[in-house]
Order: C-alpha cells, then sequence, then structure tokens
C-alpha cells in the first residue's frame, strides 16, 4: 500500500517573510483538511527554518530544493547537507531539471548528492525526466534508465525506502502542458520495471513515484487515478493556497 504524497516545490518564489506566512495558512489549512497524502514543501533555503517554524504540528515534511555534493569546505555559496540537518531538514529534492539545465548537474553528480544524502540518513526525491527532443527521438525510455541506473548507483536496497522517485518530463515543466495521464502512467510503470531489475519486485511495489509537470486543481485527480501515479510534484501550482489545497485534498 503506497500512500500518496504531494510535494510543492516553490523555486526562487516567495521572499521569507511571504514562504513563512504562506507556510502557516498552509498548516491551518492542512491541519483542518486532514488529507488522505503526506504533504512536503521545499522554500528556499534562507525561507527553510521560518518555514519549520510555522508548519511545526501540522505534519507536513519541509524539504530542501537541493543541497551541495560535499558535507563542509571550501565550496562557495553552497549549502551542507549537514546544515540542513543542524535547522531540521531531513528530506532534498535531487536531480530537478532545471538543475541539470542551467547549473549543469550530471546523473553522476546528482549521485553523489544521493549517496551523501542518504550517508546522513535524509529522505531524497530524486527527479528523472526527458526532453521534448529525446521523447520525440524515441529516447524516453533510455533516458529514464540511464537516469535511474546512474542516479542511484550503489544506493543499498536498504535504503531504497528513503527514496522517492518524481517523473517529470522536462516539456511539461511551468509550461502548462501537461502528460496525458495514460503518458504519464505508462513512464510511471517503466520507472517501476526498471527499479524491479535494478532491486526486486517488492521494491518497486513499495516505491513512491510522483508525476511533476503543470499539475493543477484541474489535472491532479485524473493523474493520481493511474495505478503507478503516487503523488505529484508540484511547481506553480503550490505558489498559492487557492491552488495547492484541491491539490493535496484531490481525494476529498
Ligand atoms: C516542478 O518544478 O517540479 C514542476 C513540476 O513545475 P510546474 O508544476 O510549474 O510545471
Amino acid at each position: 500500500m503506497r500512500t500518496p504524497y504531494i510535494a510543492g516545490n516553490w523555486k526562487m518564489n516567495l521572499a521569507p517573510s511571504e514562504a513563512r506566512a504562506y507556510a502557516s495558512s498552509l498548516a491551518e489549512a492542512v491541519k483542518a483538511a486532514k488529507p488522505d497524502c503526506r504533504v512536503m514543501i521545499a522554500p528556499s533555503f534562507v525561507s527553510l527554518p521560518g518555514v519549520i517554524e510555522a508548519v511545526k504540528g501540522s505534519g507536513i515534511t519541509v524539504a530542501a530544493q537541493n543541497m551541495a555534493d560535499h558535507l563542509a569546505g571550501a565550496y562557495t555559496g553552497e549549502v551542507s547537507p549537514e546544515m540542513l540537518k543542524d535547522i531540521g531538514v531531513e528530506t532534498v529534492i535531487l536531480g530537478h531539471s532545471e538543475r541539470r539545465q542551467y547549473y549543469g548537474e550530471t546523473d553522476e553528480i546528482i549521485n553523489g548528492k544521493v549517496l551523501l544524502a542518504l550517508s546522513l540518513k535524509m529522505e531524497v526525491v530524486l527527479c528523472v525526466g526527458e526532453t521534448l527532443e529525446e521523447r520525440e527521438g524515441g529516447e524516453l525510455e533510455t533516458v529514464l534508465e540511464r537516469q535511474l541506473r546512474v542516479g542511484l548507483k550503489d544506493v543499498q536496497p536498504d535504503e531504497m525506502k528513503a527514496i522517492t522517485i518524481a517523473y517529470e518530463p522536462v516539456w511539461a515543466i511551468g509550461t502548462g502542458r501537461t502528460a496525458t495521464p495514460e503518458d504519464a502512467d505508462a513512464a510511471h510503470r517503466f520507472i517501476r520495471e526498471t527499479v524491479a531489475a535494478m532491486y526486486s519486485e517488492d521494491i518497486a511495489n513499495n516505491l513512491i513515484i510522483q508525476y511533476g509537470g503543470s499539475v493543477k486543481p484541474s489535472n491532479v485527480r485524473a493523474l493520481m487515478e493511474k495505478e503507478n501515479i503516487d503523488g505529484a510534484l508540484v511547481g506553480g501550482a503550490s505558489l498559492k493556497l487557492d491552488d495547492f489545497l484541491p491539490i493535496i485534498t484531490f481525494s476529498k
């Protein structure tokens, strides 16, 4: 039985004061609505302490959007996973397509971060997904398989319970274009089969796979009805309570 897991990636939006105020309203709304899913939000680094404080007691997980690939040292501008743990952050999104696209993060770099996060007993949401060019070139499965095999290299079977996969087709992120529930489900099935081949049927069956790419109140239910879609990683529509709350409470 996989518990639905819905996450909001706030990206580089909301100043710390705005993030904190929004997080307080979201926490109140979540306490009142009692959604049937796990809820996570990922504010920017500077907003993390205020947001953690604001959601205390609500059950909302607060995650980082990224982290350094080293624990400490001369890495100007980076934030170490140990620093995140010190302020109470136990979950991190890794390999988001914007990190891959704009900051040159390769599967190998992402794998280093995954292993580092796991060594500190953090939970990871590992993002995978193809570009439009790759999809149209028939490379969907090759790309997903590479991102999974390299991204999860040396991750031990017993560590897989700390891993969530987010399937985010790059062409659907922030574009208003959503994969059809059928296309998304097929990609999720392929991810599950790949993880079964890498680990075991049991690990694959327990793996939470979120869909990300222009999820909104109007399409969340159709996506969540699909057998292999266990949650959502939401960008734009996670920035306002009026949009995010109906997504979290999709089953009500
Ligand atoms: C994302 O950034 O992970 C995302 C899916 O964004 P959006 O929902 O805006 O497409």
